[in-house]
């Protein structure tokens, strides 16, 4: 993979990171590149070490939430071998979206026919605005809540503002003690870039805490191969919180004169030596605290670039962006 500093190095010029660590990598994968376990119940997640789906097994039928196409295939394996197993109907009735991103609903053309297909408001509208054929939109929306019930089991999902996208949603499984809510949260690793390419940084920074007001133990993050816990999140607030204190440090400590003095008429190169000093003063100290605690915290652009889009943050939404002119 090429990253915007990764000049022209080739795949084998990369570093040589820190390990990672066994608790941050989730359970083997069977031949076919996928592991299927149980959350709770009925309840099941599938991963391919990367990405991460769901679906819950009722007596109606089977509700899959996303359908990330690095699985593709694997879900419909992965819902074959347990409700073949619990001897269960392995007919997929409705498909739930977390997000419109194709990365995790790119797999959802797999499921056809008579499915009813769920999404927030915004979900369907930023699919009818992309016309990806492989992410059929949702004929069921909702604007702040809805309830699913399916075979004597029930889903509540809801919509608590913009964050990593504009429609990303909360899944609570009040009945299997989980919550599914994805690309916020990294179970043991550290964020990529800005944020996990997140659009709104205030609520991205603040969806952690509405996580965490629900009732639950498990949680399906979306990423990586192992579920999240409390203490996991706990661990991505501190993460996020140690990014905004350092950076308001250094947005308050480093000077900006000498960099607009030795741009001269290049407004713009003052503005770049400027701000790259701040964001290397306020990421430096918190890539050394995470390195062996957050797996790949020492991917040193991944915390940059999440440290310039919280700094930005805190100068654009938070403000002030500077002294007022007397
Ligand atoms: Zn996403």
């Amino acid at each position: 993979m090429t990253s915007p500093d990764s000049g022209a190095g080739s795949a084998a010029d990369l570093p040589d990171y820190a390990p990672i660590p066994r608790s941050a990598l989730g359970p083997a994968l069977n031949d076919q590149g996928y592991y299927v376990g149980r959350v709770e119940r009925n309840l099941y997640y599938v991963t391919d070490g990367v990405y991460q789906s769901a679906f819950l097994t009722t007596p109606d039928g089977v509700v899959v939430f996303d359908a990330p196409p690095s699985i593709g295939h694997n879900l419909r394996r992965a819902v074959d071998q347990i409700t073949a197993a619990e001897g269960v109907s392995n007919t997929v009735t409705h498909l739930v979206y977390s997000h419109h991103h194709a990365d995790h609903g790119g797999a959802a053309f797999l499921f056809d026919g008579d499915v009813t297909r769920i999404g927030h408001e915004e979900t369907r509208r930023l699919l009818l605005r992309d016309g990806d054929p492989a992410r059929p939109v949702p004929e069921v929306t909702f604007a702040d809540r809805y309830t699913l019930e399916v075979g004597g089991e029930r889903v509540e999902l809801a919509w608590h503002g913009p964050n990593h996208s504009p429609d990303n949603i909360y899944i609570h499984f009040p009945g299997h003690d989980t919550l599914m809510f994805i690309d916020v949260v990294n179970a043991g690793w550290v964020p990529i870039y800005n944020l996990n390419l997140s659009e709104d940084v205030i609520g991205y920074m603040g969806a952690p805490a509405i996580a965490l007001s629900y009732p639950w133990t498990h949680f399906i993050c979306g990423h990586l191969g192992r579920l999240a816990t409390r203490d996991d999140v706990a661990v991505h607030q501190q993460y996020i919180a140690d990014i905004e204190a350092s950076s308001r440090e250094a947005l308050a400590s480093v000077d900006p004169v000498p960099y607009y003095v030795a741009g001269g008429e290049n407004f713009w190169a003052g503005v770049k030596g400027h701000l790259d000093a701040i964001t290397e003063r306020a990421a430096a100290p918190i890539i050394a605290k995470y390195t062996g605690v957050l797996a790949a915290a020492d991917i040193e652009i991944f915390t940059t670039t999440t440290t310039f889009a919280i700094m930005q943050s805190l100068r654009l939404d938070r403000g002030p962006s500077g002294p007022v002119h007397p």
